[in-house]
């Protein structure tokens, strides 16, 4: 193992190092190789240093700030999100609504109509549970 950097942690380089590797997908197909690295953000040993990201911003101070510069018209933020959301099922709960009343005025609309013809007809025409079904003979001679 002439040349191969061998210190405490093992063989670092190679095919025989055992260290974790970054097996991010390079621009050949192929899996990266390079050992991966403790990402200082997350503290997560997952990717190279050529694969890990940007840092990016820490503070809270900063997200903003970045936040701030990236927000055109805040059509898309979590409030306006939020607002629309509410405001919608404001609105589906009185279609909702809109629509048992709806429903219900049919109902009650049939209903009227069923009483006005039955007003209208003769008594004997009118069906009665009560009164017992009586079927008239028919005359086959003719
Ligand atoms: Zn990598």
């Amino acid at each position: 193992m002439k040349g191969v950097f061998t210190g405490t942690r093992g063989i670092l380089w190679g095919p025989e190092s055992k260290v974790q590797r970054c097996l991010a997908r390079t621009r050949r197909g192929t899996p990266c190789q390079r050992p991966a690295e403790i990402n200082p953000l997350t503290g997560k040993r997952k990717r190279c240093r050529f694969h890990g990201g940007l840092a990016g911003c820490r503070t809270a101070e900063g997200k903003a700030r970045i936040g701030a510069a990236n927000t055109k018209h805040g059509r898309f933020t979590k409030a306006a999100k939020e607002k629309r959301k509410a405001e919608l099922e404001v609105k589906r709960d009185a279609l909702a609504t809109r629509r048992m009343e709806l429903a219900y005025l049919q109902a009650e609309g049939m209903r009227l109509k069923r009483e006005l013809a039955r007003e209208r007809r003769p008594a004997e025409l009118v069906p009665n549970r009560n009164r017992p079904l009586v079927v008239s003979p028919v005359k086959l001679d003719d």
